[in-house]
């Protein structure tokens, strides 16, 4: 398939942070090719035509559905987006992935029992199976004959996996492991054949394991009753003296740690970009809804807090979809520049391990922005919104999970600094000398400086200063608790919160300059507008959270003195957000929809 291929060498994960690459430096949703797009159309077609006409029957269970959409869907090519063509996957490069992923996730229900089979059912045999165990199973996984499950999840062990205790022991013929436990909240339990179950060796070894369901003493249990994703299924999975060959240990004994963490990193980044999926057609719903519900003698669409709502759910989407195509477009270029080195399936695993932060990015900023556009979508259906009958009510249902599963969003946000800190402390990231030179900067007091120019060049400079709040507040943290920082969560949060805005508030910036370099001013001003409006409510927060995190780290004089200087970094302009958020409301409206799909 074409790939499109950034310019210049990938940047490193994190170096965001540091670096300010050039708009046309960083992949955008206008790069994605027509093959790609064509995947995301047979993705779309699917659910539209096959899907959701049925949903009510999933929703209530209906035996088979589920798993009978899962198989046609794997028919064509839709279930092995990342599985090598040699073994009988679609072989997809990662945007097209992505895309497939966000196109698919239209209904939650199947969105997740995607995300379980192609994605972390999957990926666990492509990355790290034997030649023999990808023969064997891939094929299968791939064609729909089976369907895969994850389980790692334990009723006492889920953010704290590690803790987990299923045991395996080797019998005494040494021909199979013999495994014992409890898995739970596990996704296509009801309904998998493969499901790739995570144990300790002996008491201590955490392994993973290829566990077919008809194994002699492997027993799904019943469906959970949960909140939303109800079309999905869900339960325990029991494991009582379960045969499992020791052909089917997956990977090492004693570093099941590294397939489960580096299967997860792929599925946060796909949770990312499956939420922006789901938030397009909520988006469209509620535009359309806007027109039809009249108040006052008018179209609720026509009263200015409803444009304000559908403008900030489509900046707040706008803003998310740019971060995870950057993020693919850095994955796949550092894929192509090993290409050639190595084995393929490797190859894309070290890239989603370079770019873990950019995933756990995606996911925590990726649900939360659906979060905010469901629960905008009700309110924008007023009692409607309340009511089962109305799509609306399950969206907001669904979405809830996505802020749980794949490592809640708190463990993610303290992932993303303890990731970056040991970059820093390694050397790959140049975030300490970046602190130090800002030392510098700050003892040298004020600089004259000159005002920018070109299209959204003030806001350039507040990302610029954004990054310097950041070195500010990381620095000091580091520096007051150096080793002992993760026990300071609240800090550590806030801080992630600042390296999550940052990253969102550059993406938007530099798509709308790329845009607007390409296809002029006056085409791309509703992007520019959206980049604005997002931007300077995130300065807002990125403000904040500054002031939060030096407030916790310094006292006295030193507390004084740090405020000034965050003060002087957090000049800029005023910007009438609420003019901007009208015109993009009017692009939401023109076509009831998302205004910036491919652009
Ligand atoms: C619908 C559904 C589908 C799922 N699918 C799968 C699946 O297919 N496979 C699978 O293996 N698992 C699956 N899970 C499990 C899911 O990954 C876990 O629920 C999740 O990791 C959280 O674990 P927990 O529920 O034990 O919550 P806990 O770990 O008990 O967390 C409870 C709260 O404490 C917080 N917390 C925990 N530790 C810390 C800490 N160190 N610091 C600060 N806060 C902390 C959490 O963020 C959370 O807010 C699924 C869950 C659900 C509900």
């Amino acid at each position: 398939m074409a790939t499109s291929v950034l310019s210049k060498p990938a940047a490193k994960g994190g170096s965001f942070l540091l670096e300010s690459p050039a708009p046309q430096d960083i992949f955008t949703p206008a790069d994605i090719t027509d093959d790609q797009k064509l995947i995301g159309q047979t993705a779309e077609e699917f659910v539209v035509k096959e899907v959701l006409p049925v949903a009510k029957d999933l929703e209530a269970k209906k035996p088979g559905l589920m798993a009978e959409l899962t198989r046609k869907a794997a028919e064509l090519g839709l279930m092995s987006g990342a599985t090598p063509e040699e073994y009988g996957g679609a072989g997809l490069d990662k945007i097209a992935t992505t895309v497939l992923t966000e196109k698919i996730s239209i209904y939650g229900g199947f969105a997740t029992t995607h995300g379980a089979h192609a994605g972390i059912g999957t990926l666990p045999l492509v990355y790290f199976g034997t030649e023999e165990q990808k023969k064997k199973y891939l094929p299968k996984l791939a064609s729909g004959e089976f369907i895969g499950a994850y389980c790692l999840s334990e009723p006492q062990a889920g953010s704290d996996a590690q803790n987990l205790l299923t045991r395996a022991a080797l019998n005494k013929e040494g021909t199979h492991y013999i495994l014992n436990g409890q898995k739970m909240w596990i996704t296509n339990g009801g309904f998998a054949d493969l499901y790739i179950v995570f144990a300790k060796v002996d008491g201590e070894k955490l392994t993973a394991f290829i566990v077919e369901r008809t194994f002699p003493g492997c027993k799904p249990g019943n469906e959970e009753h949960k909140m939303g994703i109800h079309g999905s299924s869900t339960t325990p999975v029991f494991l009582e003296n379960c045969m499992v060959p020791k052909e089917n240990v997956l990977h090492e004994i004693g570093r099941g740690h590294i397939v489960a963490f580096n299967v997860l990193n792929a599925g946060r980044f796909t949770l990312g970009a499956s939420c922006v999926g789901g938030s397009k057609h909520v988006l469209a719903t509620a535009s359309k809804y806007s027109k039809e519900r009249k108040a006052f003698g008018k179209q609720i669409g026509d009263f200015g807090l409803i444009k304000e709502k559908l403008a900030e759910m489509a900046i707040r989407m706008y803003a998310v979809e740019s971060m995870i195509y950057r993020s693919a477009g850095y994955m796949e270029a550092a894929m192509n520049a090993a290409a050639g080195s190595g084995n393929k399936s490797q190859n894309m695993m070290k890239a989603l391990e370079e770019y873990a932060i950019e995933s756990s990015i995606a996911k925590v900023y990726g649900s939360e922005m659906l979060d905010y556009v469901v629960d905008e979508a009700v309110q924008i259906f007023g009692g409607y919104g309340f009511h089962e009958d109305y799509p609306v009510c399950r969206a907001y249902r669904d979405s809830r999970i996505n802020r749980i599963f794949e490592g809640t969003n708190e463990i993610n946000r303290m992932l993303i600094i303890q990731m970056l800190m040991k970059r820093a402390m390694s050397g790959q990231l140049a975030l300490i000398p970046a602190a130090m030179k800002l030392a510098d900067e700050i003892l040298a007091g004020p600089s004259f400086e000159e005002t920018p120019e070109g299209i959204l060049a003030e806001e350039a400079r507040t990302i610029a200063n954004a990054k310097k709040m950041f070195l500010q507040a990381a620095g000091g943290a580091l520096q007051k608790y150096r080793e002992k920082l993760a026990d300071e969560q609240e800090l550590v949060a806030t801080l992630s919160n600042m390296v999550m805005e940052i990253y969102a508030m550059e993406s938007s910036l530099l798509r709308a300059q790329k845009a607007a370099a390409a296809k002029g001013e006056a085409a791309a001003s509703v992007m520019v507008d959206a980049a604005r409006v997002f931007i300077s409510d995130a300065a807002e927060r990125v403000d904040h959270y500054a002031k939060r995190a030096i407030a916790a780290v310094h006292e006295g004089d030193m507390l004084t003195t740090q405020m000034a200087v965050l003060k002087r970094f957090g000049k800029r302009p005023v910007v009438d957000t609420i003019a901007l958020r009208r015109r993009v409301a009017a692009a939401v409206q023109a076509q009831d929809r998302y205004p910036f799909e491919g652009r």
